[in-house]
């Protein structure tokens, strides 16, 4: 969360920093700022959306430091905005994370005679640097750090010193190198425009970046760090033309999984899975959408391979990490900075169990914890509600599970067939977006609702309720169908309706019950159904058709029917959409 970029070359520093800053506003966005150092700083901070470069007069500096916020500490304001700075207006700071012991600090710092002008634990860092400064901001800055608990990426400057110094401690930092200039970013994503050459800075790093090149220490040394070229374009990180990045992303998912899918998959399946030599149970470990994918590959392994698969949110296992056998741990997150997944993964590698990670981003954490690191090709998602992202992720899970399944040969190929088919399946979905719109419109009224399932199909429940929460602010509750009676049903009437994912499989008739008993409730209920399923539309008031398929593979083609659900609804709605009120893309903190 937070987005903090900082730049040293020979561009306007304020025009880089704002158009990157902006690339980075799915992280936070209730204000931003920048700092520009010219001799002297010069600061701009606000509330809200980030304007453009013109209505600002920052400073024609070449080196400065950008924030855009995701408040921990203290509420979205000016004040509270960073940059922060010491008392006397010449060292400014941009972090991300939370400082753990800012409260001790803060006190003795005002003890020492320092004057705060926010409530955020951040400005504790420049007063600390402030403090230890004497003629090198390098210095200043690893004698602050040593006083700091809890995580932080932040990048400090200096108005007299043409040099940024950066520190990385379980946040995320990047570097990337151009020619004759250099950036300094929580994500890839804020500076592609500029450069595709990225150092992944690791946890303890300090980097120091002047004219003549950058330094990175580590405990004190210098250390080398690998410059990564990253596959994305700039284009990936542009609307191209769609009204929302979350439309944009969903309709690049046939793409994705058929990347994904060549990824691992040719004639038969190329997936190395030493790592799951001997193992007697299967841990998966995520949060939010990628802990619905966690779900549904439990039932995918267990269905396909007998192995016991458990799996946890990430923020829950860390207090009860109880491992048995050789386990092998999968742990799930799109960014690879999820900072209770990362925390999980190292509870698990604590415990005895080999961890593999289902990620999207290259040399991000997660890829350093992990044993083994299994990339989806889902290219950079901004929209911070996970869509295409997500389907990777069950493309990657789908792979594995056939992989380690005990079936006949011709019964993977046909699987492995069908899963091949499944970009053309989404794209037909896509086709006929239309009437999913239509549907939507009608649903866009409602305050409540429910989301239903049986077996595979109660995942795809709790994924679509999720994706209409956090986009359209409609209170929506994802449940087994099973459960309805056992207290949700006193919740149904006209008001909320149902949701319900029926799949042709030995749930099918038991779902059509439920869904009598909710009709008799008064509830309007919309099924996602098969295409050719006739029986279907006897029993409910609309059906958004998807095309058949396996129904292990329904979770891809009913989810991603279910994101274009959510989008039109929020739209409709008049929502934001892409930056949902309060959320934000990583959450990197715990
Ligand atoms: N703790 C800092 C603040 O509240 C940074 C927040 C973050 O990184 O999410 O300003």
């Amino acid at each position: 969360m937070c987005g903090i970029v900082g730049y040293l070359g020979f561009r306007r520093a304020d025009e880089v920093i704002i158009s990157s800053l902006k690339r980075l506003e799915y992280r936070g966005y209730d204000s931003w700022g920048v700092a520009i150092g010219n001799g002297k700083l010069s600061l701009v901070k606000k509330v809200g959306a980030i304007g453009d470069v013109e209505e600002y007069s920052i400073g024609d500096g070449t080196l400065g430091v950008g924030h855009t916020r995701w408040a921990t500490h203290g509420k979205p304001s000016e004040s509270n905005a960073h940059p922060h700075t010491d008392c006397k207006n010449n060292i400014a700071v941009v972090h991300n994370g939370i400082i753990s012991n800012f409260q001790m600090l803060k006190e003795k710092l005002i003890e020492e005679g320092h004057e705060f002008k926010s409530e955020t634990d951040t400005e504790v860092i420049p007063h600390l640097i402030e403090k230890y400064y004497k003629n090198s901001i390098e210095d200043a800055v690893i004698n602050c750090i040593v006083n700091l608990r809890g995580s932080y990426a932040f990048v400090a400057m200096c108005a007299n010193e043409r040099k940024l110094v950066a520190c990385r401690y379980k946040s995320p930092l990047i570097l990337g190198v151009g020619d004759k200039e250099f950036f300094l970013a929580s994500d890839v994503t804020a500076i592609l425009e500029y450069t595709s050459r990225i150092v992944y800075l690791q946890d303890g790093d300090i980097v120091i970046l002047t004219d003549d090149g950058f330094k990175i220490l580590n405990d004190c040394v210098e250390v080398d760090r690998q410059i990564e070229l990253v596959p994305w374009g700039i284009k990936d990180a542009k609307k191209s033309g769609y009204d929302h990045f979350m439309i944009k992303e969903i309709h690049e998912t046939p793409k994705v999984v058929e990347d994904t899918l060549s990824e691992y998959v040719s004639d038969e399946i190329e997936l190395d899975v030493s790592f799951a030599a001997g193992i007697s149970e299967i841990l998966i470990i995520a949060c939010g959408t990628s802990y619905h994918a966690g779900l549904i590959g439990k039932y995918v392994i267990e269905g396909l391979t007998g192995i016991p698969v458990r799996v946890e949110y990430a923020s829950e296992f860390n207090y009860h990490p109880l491992l048995v056998g050789r386990p092998l741990a999968i742990a799930i997150t799109q960014s690879g900075e999820t900072a209770d997944t990362l925390e999980a993964m190292k509870k698990a590698k604590k415990f005895g169990a080999r961890v593999v990670t289902i990620t999207n981003v290259l040399g991000s954490t997660a890829t350093r914890i992990a044993d083994h690191t299994l990339y989806i090709r889902a290219g950079p998602e901004i929209c911070v509600a996970a869509t295409k992202s997500f389907i990777a992720q069950l493309i990657v899970l789908y792979v594995l599970a056939l992989k380690l399944a005990n079936l006949p040969r011709h019964e993977i190929n046909e699987l492995i067939l069908e899963l091949k088919l499944i970009p053309e399946r989404i794209q037909r979905i896509l086709d006929a977006k239309d009437e999913i719109e239509k549907i939507a419109k009608r649903l866009a009224k409602f305050e409540n609702m429910m989301y239903v399932g049986r077996g595979i199909g109660y995942p795809i429940a709790l994924e679509g309720a999720l994706k209409m929460k956090e986009i359209s602010y409609i209170h929506a509750e994802g449940y087994p169908a099973g459960e309805l009676k056992h207290g949700p049903f006193a919740l149904l009437g006209e008001k909320t309706p149902v949701i319900a994912s029926v799949i042709e499989d030995p749930t099918y008739e038991i779902m059509l019950n439920n869904i009598k008993e909710v009709k008799a409730r008064d509830s309007i209920v919309v099924a996602i159904a098969n295409e050719d399923d006739k029986e279907i539309d006897k029993y409910v008031d609309w059906v958004v058709k998807v095309p058949k398929t396996n129904p292990m593979f329904s979770p891809i083609t009913q989810s991603v029917a279910l994101q274009i659900l959510a989008y039109y609804t929020a739209k409709e709605r008049g929502c934001e959409i892409d930056k949902p009120r309060h959320l934000a893309k990583s959450v990197t903190v715990e």
